[in-house]
């Protein structure tokens, strides 16, 4: 046995970002001056020391092998002092103090294959869920979309081209992660989910089952003599929640589990108050490879807004400012009867507004 001790696990999360931090962004913390875009893909930070830093932004499609990795972190090594970060969109971010470092270091990044790009009024990386790859109720693969449209949008990651950011996300089912986005690609099931009431009483603890369903669908029931549950049809509105804590409850299915397309999702920020996605696009076919039918959907969303926005405003702003039936005009999108929240509780949200009461 060895003499030495064995190291003891350390529990206390992750470890202080500080030190892996850019030596002039550690010492410059908090005092910067101003900053400024100088091209597509990089910033520069000035701070009231003096010191400058550059940034050089690179799109990934998330999901890195490793020798993708290994070659990002050589190029850090090689071209950007040694360090190398990660955007919440998923994008690699090189810092360098010194402005002679960049264009070696655009010109390295674009020789591996990588894309510069992602800043001010570009579109940025899309964001996505795990899909297939880890998680264990995606009704798509999240990171498939996201690659399938990003090889369409290079141009526009790469370009600053659009009236402000769009940032786009998707979702692999309907419930959980994935939200709030300029636009937001989401799973969409169509019908309820079927049950394998042999497997229930094995699998599904029953009363948390019951208790999860928002619209109070499920109720139990004795089906073949075995304790098992049933769906009320006609209140499930096919969230799929029951899913996960009940898997024999299926509600992903190869021809009911659609896509959905939402825009208008913004968070709060200091001179505006957040806003809610709204259902632009429903029942598109949920069609991998390549997802041709959700990322044409998308790219015409992109042009009118291109065309008709003005400098400044967000996807909600436009909105905001020509109306939905407009929207619906310009992006040539069908109005349909899956565009009414028709959900009993509607009544409510509906209320919320001073010109429709009940
Ligand atoms: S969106 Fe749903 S399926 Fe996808 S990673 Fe999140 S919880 Fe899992
Ligand atoms: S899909 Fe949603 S609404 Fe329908 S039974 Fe399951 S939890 Fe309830």
């Amino acid at each position: 046995m060895s003499a030495d001790k064995p190291r003891s696990p350390i529990e206390s999360g992750c470890p202080d970002g500080f030190q892996y931090i850019h030596p002039v962004m550690r010492k410059n913390y908090g005092q910067w001056k101003f900053h400024e875009h100088p091209k597509p893909g990089v910033l520069r930070h000035v701070a009231y020391s003096g010191d400058e830093i550059w940034t050089v932004r690179v799109g990934t499609q998330r999901i890195l092998d490793i020798f993708s990795l290994r070659e990002l972190c050589d190029l850090g090594d090689e071209f950007a002092d040694g360090y190398i970060h990660f955007t919440i969109r998923s994008n690699v971010e090189y810092m360098v103090s010194d402005a002679a470092k960049v264009e070696p270091l655009i010109k390295a990044i674009e020789a591996k294959g990588y894309i510069v790009g992602g800043t001010k009024n570009s579109v940025a990386m899309l964001s996505h869920t795990q899909g297939w790859l880890h998680c264990d109720i995606p009704g798509t693969d999240a990171s498939g979309v996201v690659k399938s449209m990003m090889d369409e949008l290079i141009d526009e990651f790469r370009e600053c081209n659009m009236p402000n950011r769009v940032h786009i996300t998707t979702s692999c089912c309907q419930i959980n992660c994935g939200g709030q986005g300029d636009i937001a690609i989401n799973i969409q099931h169509t019908k309820p989910p079927k049950i394998n009431h042999d497997l229930v009483s094995n699998v599904c603890e029953r009363p948390s089952v019951v208790a999860r369903c928002p619209v109070a669908a499920i109720r139990p029931a004795m089906v073949n003599g075995k304790p098992s549950l049933e769906v009320d049809e006609k209140k499930c509105i096919c969230c799929g929640a029951c899913f996960p804590p009940c898997p024999p409850m299926q509600i992903n299915d190869a021809e009911h589990s659609k896509l959905a397309v939402w825009v208008g999702g913004n968070h709060s920020n200091a001179r505006s108050k957040p806003t809610f996605q709204k259902l632009v696009a429903a029942g598109i076919p949920n069609n991998p490879p390549r997802w041709p039918e959700a990322t044409a959907i998308v790219k015409n969303i992109l042009k009118a807004y291109k065309e008709d926005a003005q400098d400044w405003e967000r996807i909600n702003d436009w909105i905001e400012r020509i109306g939905w039936p407009r929207f619906f005009e310009v992006t040539n999108l069908p109005f349909t009867k899956y565009h009414i929240d028709s959900w009993r509780g509607a009544r409510n949200s509906l209320n919320a507004s001073t010109h429709i009461r009940f």
